[in-house]
């Protein structure tokens, strides 16, 4: 078994080696650490490291394990985030990677508002048009645009996408290009930035750089399988 700080050794050269690839650095592209199922005990191994930088998917788990652990790290919420859960995310988490509806972003918006705050989000797309998954399709993501900008208290910085489940690594590479390029069009045509690209996990975050990710987010690579949740 290999321990938390090697396997961050090893995730840590292969960001390396991708971003050269693409012509960036390390510094172009930042690792979450993503830490669902895991004790708080798993993080302050990664932490040893100098990882600050981690996410969770649920709010439940994230706000009995955040508590737990140091003040100066920096949380990022990359899981479906449910209507009633806004106003406890919204102070846990300095970005929220997983903005997956108009109407989210609204209720966002609006508890935003009243808890006089300014969320850093992405807006999640679902590329591959798979039924199963949140996300906004290519189609609506530009059709929508408009009114999402319109939302005053969020600061809307990129997209972010979960390919569907593959045997190759390979097999992800067309969805993060569609991504890229969904990107490139939507700041032309609505005169934004949106730098950050959310795209990557364990099994193809090498191949996400290669494409450009800015962000990727990696768990079982780091942690090890994960623990199955209770009932
Ligand atoms: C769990 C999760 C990850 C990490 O997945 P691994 O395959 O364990 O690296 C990344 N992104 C999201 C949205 C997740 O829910």
């Amino acid at each position: 078994m290999t321990s938390v700080a090697e396997n961050l050794e090893r995730v840590r050269e292969q960001i390396a080696r991708a971003a050269a690839k693409s012509g960036r650095t390390t510094d172009d592209v930042e690792l979450v650490a993503i830490t669902k199922t895991h004790p708080a005990d798993k993080v302050r191994e990664a932490i040893e490291t100098g990882q600050t930088l981690f996410g969770e998917s649920r709010v439940q788990e994230a706000r009995a394990k955040i508590p737990e652990l140091p003040s100066n790290l920096r949380w990022h919420f990359v899981g479906h985030l449910q209507k009633n859960k806004i106003r406890h995310a919204l102070p846990l988490f300095e970005m929220i990677h997983s903005v997956d509806s108009l109407a989210l972003a609204q209720d966002m918006n609006r508890v935003a508002e009243e808890e006089g705050m300014h969320p850093r989000v992405l807006l999640q797309v679902n590329v591959a048009g798979e039924g199963s998954k949140f996300g906004f399709s290519p189609d609506k993501l530009r059709h929508q645009m408009e009114e999402l900008l319109a939302l005053p208290r969020l600061s809307i910085l990129g997209l972010m996408t979960i390919p569907p489940l593959a045997e190759e690594a390979e097999a992800s590479r067309k969805y993060f290009v569609q991504l890229r390029e969904l990107r490139d069009r939507v700041q032309t045509d609505f005169r934004v930035d949106l730098a950050q690209l959310s795209m990557g996990m364990t099994q193809d975050y090498a191949i996400a750089i290669e494409e450009g990710a800015t962000l990727v987010r990696v768990g079982t690579a780091i942690f090890g399988e994960r623990m199955r949740r209770k009932h």
